[in-house]
């Protein structure tokens, strides 16, 4: 059922558009240069004819598509993030496009030691026929997330031109600064005014994702004892060794990044800096249950205990501070949020597949700002690396997902609490 939707031009154009997040800085969007797609949506959503389409000063992009039935219906908003990750270079990417994709190696031309092979990245044993498109070996090709983003406008585009497809309100948005964390935090929820949302910047088809990780903050302040070096016996604790011995003491085997996968949680330390008085060790803590987190303080505290009572006279603070919370305990309040997501893959002939991120996105804030946001795939893979690649048949799925997504929004009658 193809629609001659233009997804794969409308990518190719958005990811030649420099949107690299800057995690340095403190400014809101963290690089101007995040606005100059900014700017592009808000041309090309005036052009579409959308409604309220608005450019903020934050950067936000905002547009509607008013509804065009008469009864009472909530408004569902289709949110991507328009920023690439720092991990590796975004400017002047060159999207290659590669047609009737055989399983053969790819071979990146600017950086032949870039190949995308199908052992490394089995995924790709599924789009053996689908058309590709991947950078050209110095950057990553960003779809993460301008597939979300080529989704969305796509979609803008074909329910604007095809008012025989019914629906309620449906609400835009664009977010800068989603790969530094910091997506939502000037976001005006008044000013969205939406009821339920799903982020386009899931990967593999059929995915939905409705929970994430939930996440704090750790830090561990080891104090010392100084003294001169010359006549420091019996004196000096030095609090270099004292954040060594502590990190030295997490488990190897267990309750690391490196070490587990699906619903294990972990702790893992980001950053190590201090001198002989003053040692402070960064550490991120995750886990899908909630209720955990207090347990590994917990254990992180009993950790750090130990450290110190081997050293009379040495001290040691911890700081956890929460970063974001999964949003499966929204969205479990109203499951019929990924349910219609799921119905609307079965009805473009897809077999959805729930699934779980390690990790966060936009969508638990949104959760928690009162928007519940499960999140639907888009295709990227091999995100933040050079041999990030999308296939346009993917794009395609995704959008036809979105059409029927809105039809059963609108055969479900609504009554607002
Ligand atoms: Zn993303």
């Amino acid at each position: 059922m193809s629609k001659n939707y233009n997804v794969a031009q409308r990518f190719m154009r958005y990811v030649q558009i420099d949107t690299t997040a800057d995690p340095q800085s403190s400014t809101f969007p963290s690089s101007a240069k995040q606005r100059d797609l900014s700017e592009m949506l808000y041309q090309e959503l005036l052009q579409l004819g959308l409604q309220d389409v608005e450019l903020d000063e934050w950067s936000y992009v905002f547009a509607t598509i008013p509804s065009n039935v008469a009864h009472p219906l909530p408004t569902i908003c289709f949110c991507s993030h328009m920023d690439t990750a720092p991990d590796c270079s975004g400017t002047d990417v060159k999207p290659l496009l590669h047609t009737n994709y055989t399983g053969a190696p790819i071979v990146l031309p600017d950086d032949p030691s870039q190949v995308l092979r199908t052992e490394d990245h089995p995924y790709l044993l599924q789009k053996i026929g689908d058309d590709l498109i991947t950078a050209s070996g110095l950057t990553l090709l960003g779809a993460d997330d301008k597939a979300g983003v080529a989704i969305i406008m796509e979609l803008a585009a074909y329910l604007m031109a095809h008012p025989e497809v019914k629906h309620g309100p449906i609400r835009i948005l664009f977010t800068p600064d989603e790969e530094v964390g910091r997506g939502v935090e000037q976001l005006d929820m008044q000013k969205l005014n939406a009821h339920f949302g799903y982020t386009l910047d899931g990967g593999p088809l059929g995915d939905i994702e409705d929970e994430t990780f939930s996440a704090d903050a750790a830090t561990l302040v080891f104090h010392g004892v100084s003294a001169h070096p010359g006549y420091a016996k019996g004196k000096m604790i030095n609090a270099i060794k004292l954040a060594s011995e502590f990190v030295a003491s997490l488990p190897k085997d267990s309750w690391s990044p490196e070490t587990t996968e699906k619903r294990e949680g972990f702790v893992h330390p980001t950053s190590i800096e201090g001198g002989l008085e003053k040692a402070v060790v960064q550490l991120i803590v995750r886990d899908h249950d909630t209720s955990l987190l207090q347990t590994y303080a917990e254990r992180l505290k009993a950790l750090a205990e130990n450290t110190i009572s081997a050293h009379p006279g040495a001290r040691y603070e911890l700081h956890v501070q929460e970063q974001y919370r999964n949003m499966k305990e929204i969205l479990k309040e109203v499951p019929f949020v990924a349910a219609y997501a799921e119905q609307a893959m079965l009805n473009a002939g897809l077999t959805p597949k729930r699934a779980i991120i390690r990790g966060g996105t936009d969508g638990s804030r949104l959760s928690f700002m009162g928007l519940p946001c499960p999140n639907i795939f888009t295709g990227e893979m091999a995100i933040h690396s050079k041999l990030e690649y999308v296939s346009v048949q993917d794009m395609e799925k995704a959008i036809d997902t979105l059409v029927e997504l809105v039809q059963i929004w609108e055969k479900h009658p609504w009554t607002q609490a």
